[in-house]
Order: structure tokens, then sequence, then C-alpha cells
């Protein structure tokens, strides 16, 4: 049988190395291990940079053997052996129990795969694989570039690189394997080179050019594909009429105008300006509103809102936890006055019904609000994101306003427009500021507008990292500026990663920020993070004895919640200790001290996030990081460089950096089809730019994806990819 990129790769290679392919790498097919690219090339005579190991990576390098010495072991019966290797400069130890691999001798060179550890203060792998190149070695070793493979447990770097020659040894080339998807025309006008070449030097270069070349290539069938996919999204939609909802003079808009007690940013005005034209039209809106924590993006968003109303749709904005919800809609209410109340006594007839509608309601007030929803007699409905999977009726869907959403997929945005009879204006709203490849690619189906002006009159918040265990004094003393504030008439935030008697993290609107893992510094095991009421009744017991102190997580009922922010709110409480249910949005203007404990828990745009709580009023805001690492750590670099700028652009940039691509680009990189595996979003700006523009232009032309059935093949995949994702989510 001839080989193809759907044979299974237990037709090809051994049963047991197939199995752990699978079960491991997740490689099934010819194609999943055409496409598991090397992670790096290690080049022969130079070893693998020790110092930029970092303790619980799993890694694998080249390196040569200095010493080997064995010992019995004093506690227990059995000997230790000790291979150290070297790179020239650092050394690793290699540490067997009982055991000895027979080539490991002085001057031998060869890879080691393992997961980082340290004793002692000293860099080690306790029972590594190791391969040893020798002489008479396969001519793998001969080459001047060893691949270095995503390996995982029983699938080491070496076997990744075996099987992959195996196939080239059947196939006598890959150009029998692949058949090329790219246009010619665009290949010979970017220069690339066919994707059978690219594929053979990328698994087995002969130089580091070959290598660049490859990539490039590689990348670009990444980039055309997500862009070929966004772009056939932008057209359907585009396609697709909604319904145009002008504005109409005299009505809730104007009212809401009227009773504002600030007059608008000019940034404000001009974003309202774009939507209002948007709104007035009957293609579908799809906008990302992007503004600084506290930027007033609530109020543009309402006004479009109003609109809507006033044009005699409905409109219903998301936000991601009950908390904000209810606190949106309280706002909403507060401003409106009588016109957010048609119906009841007191309200004005011309108004309209501001319902919210939470998944935790009890069912009497839930059923009435769903009427009121159904029936046309709330012209604004607050949820949560929730709101779209529960199967609410709307009477007449005009504009969704998703709030604080840095990863609204294509996807729920697809289930929103399906919500309405006529595909619904949609506006999503985002504080983390998107870095353009990532508005190119992540939103790339969406316009996108930026508010970069806060209103004025506000304090703006001094940031700094406390380094708890290396100068407990500070932690001290960072209460101590608590009850300063306090004293002064001010309220604070200590923010924790955990809720307490064995929870796991709070309720997180998406995990997308998690921080990284490189906190795991350090021997053994950490500490598990910080807990809210742990923490609550330290503080209670002692730096913060005497303060009105709550405590606020998702575990606790929703009239709970609410009740309790209300408090904060209001004054009556001091201390608000909490998870990152405040992370977004929440608005309290006389909060002025945000405590993060165990800040390195927590990822960049969290941190930014968190701060811009005590940034809302006028007073001068003051934000703590709180961390037991040390400040030359990785994480602590990171945490200092949170505390030093307040530029959103920056962190987001730097959020980037720190997180894995994949986590930023969701559902394009899942599954075994994975779509973008070279493709970095830092460093591969331009090149999605230009596939951007080959992927609006090959879409524009007549025959559009007909003459290029390999391409809209790998656009179905990855459109069939991210269905399956979502649904998985829902
Ligand atoms: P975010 O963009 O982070 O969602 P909000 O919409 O919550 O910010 O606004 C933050 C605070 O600023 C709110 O208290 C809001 O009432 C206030 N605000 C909004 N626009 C203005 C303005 N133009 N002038 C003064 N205050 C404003
Ligand atoms: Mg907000």
């Amino acid at each position: 049988m001839a080989l193809t990129q759907d044979t299974r790769l237990s037709r090809v290679l051994g049963a047991k190395t197939a199995t752990a392919m699978e079960e491991q790498l997740g490689l099934v097919t010819v194609r999943d291990l055409l496409r598991h690219y090397p992670r790096r090339y290690a080049t022969r005579g130079e070893m693998t940079s020790l110092s930029d190991l970092q303790v619980g990576d799993r890694v694998t390098v080249l390196a040569e053997v200095r010493s080997v010495s064995t010992r019995p072991m004093r506690q227990r019966r059995g000997t230790l052996t000790e291979v150290v290797v070297g790179d020239g400069r650092q050394t690793l130890t290699l540490v067997f129990f009982n055991h000895r691999h027979a080539r490991l001798e002085k001057g031998a060179v060869g890879l080691f795969a393992g997961t980082v550890g340290s004793y002692r203060d000293r860099l080690q792998f306790t029972h590594p694989d190791c391969h040893i190149m020798t002489g008479d070695d396969d001519e793998d070793w001969a080459r001047a570039l060893i691949p270095i493979y995503p390996a995982s447990k029983d699938v080491s770097s070496w076997v990744v690189q075996r099987s992959v020659k195996l196939l080239l040894d059947s196939t006598g080339g890959f150009g029998d394997l692949v058949d090329d998807p790219l246009p010619e025309d665009l290949r010979t006008r970017h220069g690339l080179p066919w994707l059978a070449a690219a594929l053979l030097d990328v698994h087995r270069p002969t130089s580091a050019d070959d290598v660049r070349r490859a990539q490039e290539r590689l990348k670009w069938d990444e980039a055309l594909v997500l862009q070929l996919t966004l772009a056939a999204r932008r057209r359907a939609a585009a396609l697709e009429p909604g319904v145009a909802r002008p504005a109409r003079p005299g009505g809730l808009l104007d009212a809401v105008d009227a009773a504002l007690p600030f007059s608008l940013t000019e940034g404000q005005r001009e974003v309202g300006e774009e939507l209002a034209a948007e709104l007035s039209r009957e293609q579908p809106m799809h906008r990302l509103l992007q503004g600084e924590v506290g930027s007033g993006k609530t109020v543009v968003a309402l006004r479009a809102m109003a609109q809507v109303v006033d044009a005699g749709g409905q409109a219903a904005l998301l936000a991601p936890t009950e908390v904000l919800a209810a606190q949106h809609a309280r706002g909403i209410r507060q401003l409106l006055g009588p016109l957010g109340r048609a119906g009841e006594l007191d309200g004005a007839a011309d108004g309209t019904r501001v319902v919210l509608l939470t998944g935790s309601m009890k069912a009497a007030a839930r059923r009435e609000a769903r009427a009121d929803v159904a029936e046309g007699r709330a012209g604004i409905v607050v949820g949560t994101h929730a709101l779209l999977q529960e199967g609410v009726e709307f009477a007449d869907l005009g504009l969704v306003v998703v709030d604080e959403q840095h990863r609204f997929g294509v996807e729920q945005r697809d289930a929103l427009r399906a919500k309405g009879n006529r595909p619904p204006h949609v506006l999503v709203m985002t504080a983390t500021p998107i870095p353009r490849t990532v508005a190119m690619t992540v939103y790339g189906d969406l316009e996108v507008s930026t508010l970069r002006q806060l209103p004025s009159g506000r304090g703006g918040v001094a940031s700094s990292v406390v380094p708890a265990s290396e100068k407990p004094a500070w932690l001290d003393r960072a209460w101590q500026r608590l009850r300063e504030e306090v004293a002064a008439g001010r309220q604070a935030y200590v923010v924790c990663p955990r809720i307490g008697e064995q929870s796991g993290p709070d309720e997180q609107p998406d995990d997308a920020d998690g921080a990284p893992d490189d906190a795991a510094a350090g021997d053994g095991e950490r500490r598990p993070p910080l807990a809210v009421l742990e923490v609550a009744e330290l503080l209670r017991a002692g730096p913060l004895a005497g303060l009105r102190l709550e405590v606020l997580h998702g575990r606790l009922s929703p009239e709970d919640k609410e009740a309790r922010m209300r408090a904060f709110a209001a004054g009556e409480v001091d201390v608000l200790v909490a998870t990152t249910v405040v992370e977004v949005g929440v608005d309290v203007p006389n909060a002025t001290v945000m405590v993060v404990m165990d800040a390195d828990r927590f990822g960049v745009s969290q941190l930014h996030q968190l701060r811009g709580r005590v940034a809302r009023g006028a007073h001068q805001g003051l934000c703590l990081l709180v961390t037991e690492l040390p400040p030359a750590s990785a994480t602590g670099q990171r945490l200092a460089a949170v505390a030093a700028t307040s530029d959103g652009f920056e962190l987001a940039r730097l959020d980037l950096e720190t997180r894995r691509e994949g986590d930023v680009l969701g559902a394009a990189q899942s599954g075994n089809r994975s779509s973008v595996r070279l493709l970095s979003l830092l460093r591969d700006e331009e090149l999605i730019a230009e596939a951007r523009v080959e992927a609006t232009a090959l879409l524009e032309t007549e025959r559009g994806l007909a003459d290029h059935p390999g391409l809209a093949a790998e656009v179905a995949a990855l459109t069939a990819d991210e269905r399956a994702e979502w649904l998985e989510k829902a």
C-alpha cells in the first residue's frame, strides 16, 4: 500500500512507538508526524547552553560527559551514580540509582533528556534518557544540525528523528507524499520553497539557512490558512443582513446623555459616533472596543444600547461574572431612573425595563425576567456570558455587548448572532490592549476601536513589588500603609489566588491569563497558593485587627456576593479580601489600595486588571504585589515590569511573551491538526499582515478557493476543529 499523509503511524512504525506517539504526543497519522517540527536544533560541536535551563522544564540537551562516579548510598542499599556533563561553561549532574548506562564515560558526547531539577543549588536530571553518539552510530550524528523535537516520556527526541527518517526512506523524499497547497504565484512572489523541500529541510537540515527558509514557508501556510478562515467569516457575516437601528432624537439615548454626571471624553465621543453610524446600517456591526481599565467603556456601550432601544430593538449586556452583571444592572438602573422602570408604578411610560438575568436567580424571578425579555418589555437585558447558552428568547435582539472578554471566540460570536431572527450588532469590550497581531488573528473578524484617554481627574496608581521572604519588614509596612489609607477614609482590596478549604481556583472568566509555570523555582513542592478564607482570618487576628473586613469569592451565593459588594460600595466595609471576582470591572471609586497576595500566581494582564480597581477615583491608588519569589527570578522580573509601567500595550506585549502562544490563539492551536505551530504572534507580525492581504485577495477572486483544493481542505479542517473545541467547552 502506498504511503499517504493519512496513513496511520501504526502501519509505518513499530506498534509500541506508534502507540506512545499517539498517547503522549497526539500524533496519529503520517501528516501529524510531518508537522511535528523540531523545537530547536543542536549544533554539533556546540553544546546546548545549560545556563538557559529552568527547573521544571522537560528538555533535551547536547553535552559532553566530564566525569562519572559511583558510590554506595548511605541511607539505603544500592549505588548512586553521578555523571557530570557540561557545555564548556556550566555543568549538569545526571543521577542514577542502581543503574548505569554502559556508554556513559568521560569524553562521550550525547543527547540527554529529562526534567530539570535542582539539588543543593545544582541543576540535575534524575534518570534521564541518554543517547550517546558513537563513531559508528548512524549518519544522523554526522549532521551539522541535530533536530531537537518536543518529546515525551516514552518518545524521546531521537525516536522522533529516527521515525521521520524511516518515513523519508520509505517514500524517497516527501515529494510524493505532499501536494503543495500554496498557489504557485504566491509562492514565487514571496520567494518560498516548495512544501516538500521545506519539510525535508525542517526535519533534516544541513544549514541554519535551510531551516530559516523552511520555517518561513511553513509559517506562511499557517498564517494563510488562518487568515483565509477569518476572511471567509468576515465575508459571510457581511453578506447576511441585520437590522438598521438608527438613532431617534428625544428617546432613551438623549435621556442618558442628559443624566450623565460628567461630560464624555473626546475618545468616548468619537467611538460613540463610530458606533452610532454603524448601528444605523443594515450590515451588522462587529466591533471590538479596547480601552484601558477605567477608560469608561461602559458608558459608550450604554449609549449604543440606548440607541438600539430607541429604534425598537433590545440590547443585551453580557459580563463575565455575576458580581459584574449585577453591578452593571445596578449602575444602568440608577442612571436611567424612572426611564428604566417602564410599567412600574413610578416608571416613565416612554422608558424601558432593565432586567438582570443570571443563572442562579430564584426560579420565580427568573421566569418573570425571561418573560420580560421574550415579550419585549425589557429593552436592556444584563446577564453573564452563560445567558447565551441557556436558550433565553428575545423578542427582537438588536445589539449584544460582551464586556471584559478578551477571549470571546468566533464560535461564541456565531452562536450569538444566531440568537436574533436576523443577526444582531455585536460589540466586544476588553481592557486588555490587543497587540496588532492578536487583533489580526484572534479577533481577525472584528473591526477595532480604541479608547486611549482616561477621564481626567484620575489619581493614577503607584505600584510596587513586596518580596515577602527577602524583606518581611516590607510586608508589615504594606499592612501599615493599608491601615493609613483606611484611617483616611479610603478602602482596600486584598486579593488571593484561592478561596480556601481545599478549593480550587475561584471562578475566573477564563484562564487564558494563567501565570506561566516558571514560577515553580526552588526545590521541592511549592506551598499551595494563599487562600481568601485563611488570609482573612490571619489579617483579622493580626495586622488588620479592628478594621471592618469582609470576604468575597465565587462560592458565595449570588445574593451574598451582591450584598457584600453593595456593602463595600456603600463604604460599610473597609477591606474586601477576595479572589479574582474583583478582577474585572468592579467599580468602587473610594477604594485606593490593592494588595495582591502570591502575585506571581497571576498573569500580567490579570494584575493590570486588578490594579485598575484602585484607579477609579480622584485619589492616588496604591497597588502592592506580594510574592515570595526572589526578584531575580523570571517571574520576579515580570512582576517588576508590571509595577514599573502602566502602559497597557507594553504589558500586553509582555503578556504575550510569557504566555504560551497557543493560549492566545485558542482554538487555532487545538486538535491534532493544529494549524499554528511555528507562527509567532510576537515575531511574525509582517508575515501575518502579508498573509492577511493575500487571503483577502484570494477570496475576492471570482473562483475563490475553487482552484486551490489543498487550501480549501485546510481551511475546512481548521473550521471543524474550532467548532469541535467550542462544543467541548459549551
Ligand atoms: P472601564 O472602561 O474599565 O469599563 P468604566 O466604564 O467602569 O471603565 O468607567 C470607570 C469609571 O469612570 C466609572 O465610574 C464611570 O462612571 C467613570 N467615567 C466614565 N466616563 C467618564 C468621563 N467621561 N468622565 C468622568 N468619569 C467617567
Ligand atoms: Mg468595564
